[in-house]
């Protein structure tokens, strides 16, 4: 999709049970739910957005549970405009893959100007704090070596979730 377009397509990539439905929900919705159940029916969910007051309909595409490598078709990443990356940060392994999402996106996408392509990287449940395992300190290092934006969230409490769709919309936006 252009971005001229005022629709943008926007996925949604990490380990199963970081949160990446939960997020959507809260951001779509503006719900939370403890049990989750690992699907959805839709493929997507849409939200409209405004931002310089242009109205920006975003889709928003979740993995169905099937993180697993290799199991997402084409049409999950086709077209894409941004991409969002989660962990948790209270766990090592989910902070871990982030790289391996965003290879496996790009080499799934195929973008065009893949260095430039916009990338948020999210550290989900920091309502959680007591469970961290992976210190601000540290992810904010990583995010600096590897030149991505880092965002930490709670889909419960409702922390910086907004901020995160917006950020990564303008990133999509401003891309020529
Ligand atoms: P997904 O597999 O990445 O889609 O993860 P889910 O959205 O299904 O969430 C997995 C579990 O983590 C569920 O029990 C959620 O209620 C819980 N969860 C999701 N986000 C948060 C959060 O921000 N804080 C806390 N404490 N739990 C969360
Ligand atoms: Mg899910």
């Amino acid at each position: 999709m252009a971005k001229n377009r005022s629709q943008l397509k926007i996925v949604v990539l990490g380990d199963s049970n970081v949160g990446k439905t939960s997020l959507l929900n809260r951001f779509v919705k503006s719900e939370f739910s403890q049990n989750y159940k690992a699907t959805i029916g839709a493929d997507f969910m849409s939200k409209e957005i405004i931002i310089d007051e242009k109205h920006i309909s975003l889709q928003v595409w979740d993995t169905a549970g099937q993180e697993r490598f290799q199991s997402l078709g084409a049409t999950f990443y086709r077209g894409a405009d941004a991409c969002i990356l989660v962990y948790d940060i209270t766990s090592k392994n989910s902070f871990d893959s982030i790289i391996s999402w965003k290879q496996e996106f790009l080499n799934q996408c195929g973008p065009r100007q893949p260095e430039t392509f916009p990338f948020i990287v999210l550290g989900n449940k920091c309502d959680l704090e007591k469970d961290r395992v992976v210190s601000i300190a540290k992810s904010n290092q990583w995010a600096k070596d590897h030149e991505l934006p880092l965002i930490e969230t709670s889909a419960k409490d409702d922390v910086r979730i907004q901020d995160a769709f917006v950020e990564v919309s303008r990133m999509a936006m401003k891309r020529e």
